[in-house]
């Protein structure tokens, strides 16, 4: 499970997942675009739907090896209220029957797993694949010589590492215009 505002999703997104799927450390891998993120200070830009259909155009033209491990899952967006990733992984988990849920996270994320929504259950139930971010503290448990790029560089139009299809999304809903 690779959860985030995805907002919008870019290529150190994408790398993380082409490095995960091709070197075989998961079978399967849900992208799933938060719908009210916890821990913000600031809401996202683009609608759920809309970072949904980001994350999905951005999956649809990865090379088919990847893209048919990957799926865009949108029970959060879809979901009201908060979203909690204890709900999502209960959820997952009745869906995948028997199967051992990996939460993937940059380390700035798992560093404030401890502030997440009933944390000590959520670490029973599923596994830490916790990626190198440059630029961020923190311990990984895997490098991915992940890339230098955040959601917050794109949206101020300080990198431009996002897929082609994404791109074009961007620019035809105008979205990130004067951020
Ligand atoms: P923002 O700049 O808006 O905070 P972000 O680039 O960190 O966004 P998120 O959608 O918040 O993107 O990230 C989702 C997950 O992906 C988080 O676990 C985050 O740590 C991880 N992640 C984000 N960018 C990278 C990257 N370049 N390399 C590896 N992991 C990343």
């Amino acid at each position: 499970m690779y959860g985030g505002t995805f907002d919008p999703i870019h290529n150190g997104h994408i790398h993380v997942i082409r490095e995960l799927i091709s070197r075989n450390v998961v079978d399967r891998l849900l992208v799933v675009p938060a719908g009210e993120p916890r821990l913000r200070e600031e809401a996202p830009v683009a609608t759920g739907a809309q970072r949904r259909q980001m994350c999905q155009l951005a999956i649809s033209s990865l090379e088919a090896e990847i893209a048919n491990k990957v799926e865009v899952n949108p029970i959060e967006v879809l979901r009201q209220g908060p979203s909690y990733a204890i709900d999502t992984v209960e959820a997952i988990a009745a869906t995948y029957e028997g199967a051992t849920i990996s939460l993937i996270l940059g380390t700035d994320a798992f560093e404030k797993i401890d502030q997440w929504h009933r944390a000590a259950e959520l670490k029973k139930m599923v596994e830490f694949i916790v990626i190198d971010r440059p630029d961020f503290p923190g311990q990984p448990n895997l490098a991915i010589d992940a890339l230098a790029v955040s959601a917050t560089e794109i949206r101020s139009h300080k990198s431009d590492q996002i897929p082609a299809p994404v791109a074009a999304y961007i620019k035809e809903h105008n979205l990130y215009a004067s951020k």
